[in-house]
């Protein structure tokens, strides 16, 4: 078998990135957009010693649970991965995910296919897009979304998953661009002023940020674009954000007001929470209320407790913990949301919570070594690459009775997961929540206990 040759394959099985996995001759391939049950005719596109890599010309016979994509442009697009698979499915397919990494590299036993809490209605769920900004072949200024693996933007103003305002505010910005000749950011050569637009919406108070990420600091009429965009109801707070680095990160740290507040609110459950450009925001509100319930039902606090609440953001969590323990420390390493979560708990009333600006691996071990500080509980709700090593022997250290993980990514749990459960340990509740429907991320809540024998 070499690459171009046309083969027949039954998708028996998906990879962790979505790919449809299909076996021929001994040979594993992976068959982007080809779905579990799904029979196809596929074109070998990389052949490896004992795997390749395919691509789906034609369905021979469509899987049950093969569904037609909710968005035009979703083969394209490298956002979604599971737009061909029926939700239900999904969710199954999420659950198995979570349940082999913690086996598999979390060397856990006894582990069982966990529930994850699904969406009612699994569309529009993002309260936050970051649009980016380029020329097509023939020079146009086009946004979109990049296409999988690559920097090449799809265009697509209306993203199934976003707001219903966000193509309105995009055309807004593109007419703008047209008529003062104003060029997007072109990553090669670094020149170009545009390149990203970002936006978020409160969706309990259903106030709007604009965020235009420039390669500079100013815009030309950037009054007039304010003013155009204020048509958009709900628009609350329209800024700059300065990026002149030759850099993938989208954001800079640099913020310039153009037009009103400079946060949004939001609401979740009964806590309030303003949310400023640079904070780290949960990007899907329904979905938010049952991972923050489960983490609160996992912590069992009683009202005396003290918990920390590391990776905390804005606060969110610990503010609706706080509620319920004697007293809750937040630790995170934006300053911009610390000052957000200092404001959201005078917000809201609450007394009995306090932050740190700092690296969770840096700022608990400092504070466990000169204070002696004591956890009942801890919570946990790291970035992708999971908690820093540091940060797990301190925890370790500080004996708590519970320690409720939150993850947005599997296999880093299941690593941390098997660190915690060598140091005595265990492992008492897993459940999923289907925070990014039609992508292969999943969240995913732990309860570790202190072994009891
Ligand atoms: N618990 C919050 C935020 C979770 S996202 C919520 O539910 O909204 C993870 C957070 O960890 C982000 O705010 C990020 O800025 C922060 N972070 C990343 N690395 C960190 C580190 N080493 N120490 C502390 N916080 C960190």
């Amino acid at each position: 078998m070499q690459k171009n040759d046309r083969i027949r394959l039954k998708i028996e099985d998906m990879s962790v990135d979505g790919e449809g996995i299909g076996k021929l001759e001994g040979f594993t391939f992976f068959v982007k957009d080809a779905v579990i049950g799904d029979t196809v005719d596929a074109k070998i596109m990389k052949m490896k010693k004992h795997y390749g890599y395919a691509r789906l010309m034609e369905i021979v016979e469509s899987s049950k649970v093969r569904r037609e994509p909710g968005c035009a442009c979703a083969r394209q697009c490298g956002g979604c991965q599971l737009q061909a698979m029926d939700y239900e499915a999904q969710l199954d397919f999420k659950a198995k995910k979570i349940q082999n990494h913690l086996i598999r590299i979390g060397g856990l036993e006894g582990i069982e296919k966990p529930e994850v809490m699904g969406m009612e209605n699994p569309w529009r769920y993002r309260n936050k897009a970051q649009f980016p900004f380029g020329a097509d072949r023939d020079g146009r200024t086009v946004t979109g979304f990049y296409a999988a693996h690559s920097h090449a933007i799809i265009p697509c103003m209306d993203c199934r998953l976003g707001t219903e305002e966000n193509q309105e505010i995009l055309e807004k910005v593109l007419s703008h661009m047209e008529k003062y000749h104003i060029p997007a950011y072109e990553e090669k050569t670094g020149t170009g002023l545009l390149r990203h637009v970002l936006t978020r919406k409160g969706f309990a108070t259903g106030e709007i940020m604009v965020c235009l990420v420039l390669n500079g600091k100013s815009l030309k009429a950037a009054d007039e674009l304010a003013k155009s965009l204020q048509e958009i109801p709900g628009m609350t707070s329209i800024l700059i954000n300065v990026n002149m680095k030759n850099t993938n990160v989208i954001l800079g740290t640099e913020l310039i007001p153009v037009w009103g507040q400079e946060y949004i609110t939001d609401c979740i459950r009964d806590v309030w929470y303003q949310i400023s450009p640079l904070s780290f925001y949960q990007v899907n509100p329904v979905q938010t209320e049952k991972l923050y319930d489960t983490v609160l039902e996992y912590a069992g606090l009683t009202g005396h407790e003290t918990v920390w609440d590391l990776y905390c953001g804005i606060g969110t969590i610990s503010l609706f913990l706080a509620k319920k323990a004697g007293k809750v420390y937040g630790v995170e390493i934006v300053p911009e949301a610390i000052a957000d979560a200092g404001r959201n708990a005078e917000m809201n009333g609450t007394e009995n919570v306090e932050f740190f600006v700092g690296k969770a691996e840096e700022v608990l071990p400092k504070l466990y070594e000169e204070e002696g500080i004591h956890a009942d509980v801890i919570v946990v709700d790291p970035p992708r690459k999971g908690c820093d090593q540091a940060a797990l022997e301190t925890m370790v250290k500080m004996q708590p009775e519970r320690i409720v993980y939150v993850s947005c990514d599997s296999a880093t749990l299941a690593r941390d997961l098997k660190y915690l459960c060598g140091e005595g340990y265990e492992v008492r509740k897993v459940k999923g929540c289907d925070m990014f429907a039609w992508t292969v991320h999943v969240e995913t809540i732990v309860l570790i206990q202190k072994k009891t024998s």
